[in-house]
């Protein structure tokens, strides 16, 4: 494994990594001091709005494959925070990710996740592990919109009733450390029904809600800027925590959605550096 080039924008560092048998994976530093890691190469979700899992999956990393990236741009920036929430879904690579967890822990990461929550076994583990945040990709309250755009994820009912019966066992303070992510989706799922019912959910687990903006590589329409905020205050005036996409997540190099698996020789960027 080596790192190949890296591709910068004004506000993130997106660096591509060969792997020994010609995939290549992502990894992006961003806001000075945080490292988001791919897990696997490929992802077997096949979120339509995603490009990680245009083509499904292909394997796991290893552990030796997490911790290189890390390394890697440890040696050229800061790195304080690791964000699992790049290419692939942590819970699907668990053994691996989780060693991967706790090597950073040991060294004093802050440690964060973001999951579609399956396999639920391995979602009770990681919610009882000392992570510093777990975003749950939640997305679509409708069982069978959900299944159309995020057709293997799981079922939502079966990802709800674990999180009735976990979240009660957590304290108020690890609690606060989850949230259900919301991608929104312009004529999809962005109406006043589908944000009262995700309000609704969140006051009902005691979970804030972390508001998505969508990056354009798929084909979907993001809301426009005046209805994000609409969107938030709404969440807000019902009482919910809500967290907005920072801009880092909204940049086009190494945003939330944009992360791309290729064999190596299919990439070709302009923007090389190394
Ligand atoms: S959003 Fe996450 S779970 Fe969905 S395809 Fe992309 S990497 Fe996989």
């Amino acid at each position: 494994m080596r790192l190949q080039r890296i591709i910068e924008s004004e506000l993130n560092r997106l660096f591509v990594f060969e792997l020994e048998d010609g995939f290549a994976v992502e990894a992006v530093h961003y806001r000075g001091d945080t490292l988001c890691i791919s897990t696997q190469v490929g992802c077997a979700v096949k979120c339509g709005f995603c490009a990680s899992g245009r083509h499904g999956l292909f394997r796991n990393l290893s552990f030796e494959e997490m911790i290189f990236q890390y390394y890697e741009v440890s040696t050229l920036h800061k790195v304080r925070r690791i964000a699992i929430a790049g290419i692939g879904e942590p819970l699907a690579n668990w053994k691996n990710v989780r060693r991967a967890f706790m090597f950073f822990k040991d060294r004093g990461f802050k440690v964060s996740f973001y999951t579609t929550g399956f396999p639920l076994q391995n979602l009770k583990e990681l919610l009882s592990l000392p992570h510093n945040g777990v975003s749950l990709s939640i997305h679509f309250l409708k069982e069978d919109l959900r299944r159309e755009l995020m057709p293997h994820a799981g079922r939502l009912s079966d990802l709800l009733s674990t999180l009735r019966e976990i979240l009660p066992t957590l304290s108020r303070k690890r609690r606060k450390k989850i949230s259900l992510a919301y991608l929104l989706l312009r004529d999809v799922n962005d109406s006043r029904s589908d944000l009262e019912l995700l309000g609704k959910l969140a006051k009902e687990l005691g979970l804030g809600v972390t508001l998505l903006y969508y990056n354009d590589v798929a084909g979907f329409k993001p809301v426009s800027p005046q209805e994000y905020e609409d969107a938030f205050l709404f969440l807000k005036s019902m009482g919910v925590r809500v967290t907005l996409s920072n801009r880092f997540r909204r940049d086009p190099i190494g945003g939330c959605g944009t992360l791309t698996v290729g064999r190596f020789a299919d990439i070709d960027r302009e923007e090389a550096k190394v």
